[in-house]
């Protein structure tokens, strides 16, 4: 199989990382994109290679949409910047702002909030994501200050880490409760249905085996599916707006407009938002990816990474 190994810094450090790298594949239907996280081990990485291949060799599912509404995402960056990133030229009507970074506080987090509802006017849509970081007395304080901050949230993703604490804050607070982590990184992503933790499921294309494997998570959950990015470039990208151009209902704005956390694609129209959506497509790397292209040592740590992943399950 054909491979290629990025290496593309971040516009800003997002999720710890200063630089995204990963591997595009090329099978029989298109190509695809393999990049998880070094912080997930070989077991971890499966579904992200079960989706590469999945998309490499399977052409992807009728779309029942041809655009793709999506929101902005403000990383958790002062005041001043995120009203700039808010009020960009990506047309979105929906926000998503990261809170409860480390080292930052609550009114941090307040004073982003106003910023990008004073970018955005009375009737645009902003959802916080707290990536788990907050207990649930913490979580209500927190979701109070926002949602007021906000002038009404459209609702919060994953306030605590465990699922019991999300079903906890969820019976303590009017603003309705997205899981991300909850249903990627878990061992049973029906946990948050069983336990009535959330709202609305946020879904990953690759950390959750693929396009078809999502489709079904989403039917077997029954909760409204918000289709988010993990980061990827222009070709992962697409995958994910497969499937939300493949879900029979999509009553939010997906968290697909990623790209532009990049500064450099691998493709020559980069899947970034216009008129606050994005078209259905499947593009083809770029012919010269010599300014995205590994240097031979990361490459080197893909391919054994590959190999390993790989094995790992091709094992018992
Ligand atoms: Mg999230």
């Amino acid at each position: 199989m054909e491979t290629v190994t990025y290496s593309i810094p971040m516009r800003t450090r997002f999720r710890g990382i200063t630089t995204r790298e990963g591997m595009l594949l090329r099978g029989d239907a298109g190509w695809a994109e393999f990049s998880p996280f070094w912080d997930y081990d070989a077991a971890e990485s499966r579904p992200w290679l079960d989706a590469a291949l999945d998309s490499a060799e399977r052409p992807w599912p009728a779309p029942v949409r041809d655009r793709i509404p999506v929101n902005c995402t403000v990383p958790a960056v002062d005041a001043e910047r995120a009203y700039a990133i808010a009020s960009g030229d990506h047309g979105c009507r929906t926000a998503k702002v990261k809170v409860a970074e480390p080292g930052q506080t609550l009114a941090d987090d307040v004073a982003r909030v106003e910023a990008v509802r004073d970018a955005l006017g009375p009737d645009a849509r902003i959802r916080v994501d707290a990536n788990g970081a907050w207990d649930v007395d913490e979580a209500a304080v927190a979701i109070g200050a926002l949602d007021r901050a906000a002038n009404g949230l459209e609702y919060v993703e994953q306030p605590s880490a465990a699922v019991e604490d999300l079903a906890a804050v969820r019976k303590r607070v009017d603003v309705p409760i997205a899981a991300d982590e909850s249903i990627r990184r878990a061992a049973d992503p029906m946990r948050v249905k069983r336990l009535d933790a959330a709202d609305v499921a946020v879904l990953k294309v690759q950390p959750l085996g693929g396009v078809r494997a999502c489709l079904r998570i989403a039917e077997e959950i029954g909760l409204p599916v918000v289709v988010s990015s993990a980061l990827e470039t222009s070709i992962g990208i697409a995958a994910g707006v497969a499937l939300a151009a493949a879900l029979p209902e999509l009553p939010y704005a997906c968290g697909l407009a990623t790209t532009r956390l990049l500064t450099r694609d691998t493709v020559d129209d980069p899947l970034a938002p216009r008129d606050g959506a994005l078209p259905v497509v499947r593009p083809d790397p770029r012919t010269d990816l010599a300014d995205v292209r590994a240097d031979d040592e990361t490459a080197a740590r893909w391919d054994e990474r590959l190999t390993r992943v790989r094995t790992a399950a091709d094992g018992p």
